[in-house]
């Protein structure tokens, strides 16, 4: 007769079980947005498409067992499927929710990203990702008791394991070879998704760059850096550089959008640029690059750091000043004068650390006069970056009296919202951004008395609104989609003849590879990095 006798101790489990256990959890559970990634493509509604499926399921498991198997000894194996298993339920809530992938640029975004910038991003669905993927095994799991080996045992076991992992990971990736190439070159980023995997390897390309880049400040540029003659009558130049955040060119009435999203630049003496290209799909990546004289392809590929525009302007003896209302300049503008636009706004504009962009003009005349004066009476530039459209909350980027278009969507949640309503949140962000733009050229129109003034705007990369399933933004730029990469720029100048002159280039194809030429040229830069031929003005030039 079979009977469990009184305290006979709990089965017991060897910690090379729960190392095999986790990986295929991980595999099968927290790979979910790759699965279904992979059953939407065409090719994989088919028995070999599931096979090809249980292949890699099989590739993903095995390669996970790897570190695991090291890992499994009684003290070390709970803690170590852990840290395997929490951030791959954090990644699977963001890839799934948002249809982003996690590449070395999205980690870059992750590490830099500020406090509201991250409380925008927690949501219900996040923790109960948290608690189904990661925490169900985990507690699970820390109440087994484990296997006392001794040391050899288990080291022979484990190194069994670890073999035995590689064994059928060979097998497995011999198997499915053709259908894996193949799907991998198609369908580039999948790679991205494989979970955690994707997470670590991001990191380690991270700390690899953060090795290979030599320490200290970056190369100097402009250090021939001279300003134009200028007649004794002519004003010294203002340059506004609005950056923009998020905005998506086709989402701005100036450039054929059918919802007036546009109706204040609409009556101002405004050029938009329709065919505009960023230079990342993320902050981190473009804000550094459009500022640089290198353009897109040698930004990539340099080996050092290089200084930007705004030590160009300065170094050239210029005032230089950037406000900052979002989450930071990425290491632009640590060599000029910055502020932060929440310092000092009126806490209506302000919620929750968060300010409307309308704060980036408040109190902007004082923060001006504390400028060396013998600098202020060269020419200025002034920069300011916005909030923009920043997402997923894009309905705390415009104020309740600006909200033509509604119901908004108002959930972190993008793919849970009504379309229409995610569209009407959105394009109510880019109605803000229409109005601060207005105000600014208001401000700048006092200015006059002083100055020559000028102002650009262009937005730092674009936005997925569910097209495709995709939302936010930061694929990484080779398989982003257009509306990623596509951006609004605009030009304002009290100039009749300028403005003509510059809607001759309304439709040519333009980058971010002509915002540092374009404003150091506007500001009578002389250096040896200016290139006239990505110079918006240099056919243009202001009487
Ligand atoms: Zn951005």
């Amino acid at each position: 007769m079979l009977s469990r006798l009184p305290g006979r101790p709990a089965r017991e489990w060897n910690p090379l079980t729960l190392a095999v256990l986790t990986a295929l959890w991980i595999a099968a559970v927290a790979n979910w947005p790759l699965w279904r990634a992979l059953f939407a493509l065409p090719e994989s509604a088919n028995t070999r498409g599931v096979l090809f499926a249980l292949g890699f399921a099989g590739l993903i498991a095995a390669l996970t067992l790897l570190p695991l198997a090291l890992a499994a000894w009684r003290h070390a194996i709970k803690p170590a499927a852990a840290l395997l298993l929490v951030p791959a339920a954090a990644g699977a809530h963001f890839m799934g929710t948002y249809g982003v992938v996690i590449d070395s640029t999205m980690m870059t975004n992750v590490l830099q990203t500020n406090p509201t910038e991250t409380r925008d991003l927690l949501s219900l669905r996040l923790i109960l990702s948290l608690l189904l993927i990661a925490a169900l095994p985990i507690a699970w799991m820390w109440r087994l008791p484990l296997q006392q080996r001794r040391l050899g045992t288990q080291l022979g076991r484990n190194l069994i394991g670890m073999l035995g992992a590689l064994a059928i990971g060979g097998v497995l990736l011999f198997a499915i070879f053709a259908d894996l190439s193949a799907t991998m070159r198609n369908h580039k980023s999948l790679r991205y998704l494989i979970n955690p995997h994707n997470s670590f390897y991001a990191l380690g390309v991270l700390a690899h760059q953060a090795n290979a880049k030599p320490a200290g400040p970056p190369l100097p540029i402009g250090q021939d850096a001279a300003l134009a003659a200028r007649p004794a009558t002519a004003k010294p130049p203002l340059f506004l550089l609005v950056i923009g955040e998020t905005a998506r060119a086709d989402h701005f009435s100036l450039n054929g959008y059918t919802r007036p999203t546009n109706a204040k630049l609409a009556t101002l003496d405004v050029v938009s640029f329709r065919d505009v290209t960023s230079c990342g799909t993320n902050t981190a990546a473009s804000l550094p690059c459009m500022l640089s004289h290198l353009g897109r392809e040698a930004y990539g590929a340099r080996e050092r750091d290089q200084e930007n525009l705004l030590d160009l302007a300065w170094r050239a003896g210029l005032a230089v000043l950037w406000i900052d209302n979002q989450a930071g300049c990425k290491g632009t503008c640590e060599r000029v004068p910055h502020a932060q636009a929440s310092q000092g706004a009126p806490s209506e504009l302000c919620s929750e650390g968060d300010c409307l962009d309308d704060a980036l003009l408040h109190g902007l005349d004082e923060r001006i006069a504390a400028l060396p004066a013998e600098r202020r009476a060269r020419g200025l530039l002034l920069v300011m970056h916005q909030m923009g459209s920043h997402g997923p909350a894009y309905w705390r980027r415009s104020p309740a009296d600006g909200k033509p278009f509604l119901p908004e969507c108002e959930t972190n949640v993008l793919q849970q919202c009504d379309r229409q309503a995610l569209v009407n949140a959105y394009d109510n962000s880019i109605v803000h951004t229409d109005r601060v733009l207005a105000r600014s050229i208001a401000w700048l129109e006092r200015q006059r008395a002083a100055f020559e003034p000028l102002m650009l705007y262009v937005s730092d990369h674009g936005e997925s609104l569910g097209e495709n399933g995709l939302y936010l933004h930061g694929l990484p730029y080779a398989v982003a989609p257009r509306e990623q990469k596509h951006v609004p720029m605009l030009v304002w100048t009290p100039s009749a003849d300028q403005r003509h002159c510059l809607a001759a280039q309304r439709d040519a194809p333009l980058s971010h590879d002509h915002l540092f030429h374009s404003v150091a040229g506007a500001l009578g830069i002389q250096a040896s990095e200016y290139r006239a031929a990505f110079d918006l003005f240099a056919a243009c030039r202001a009487p």
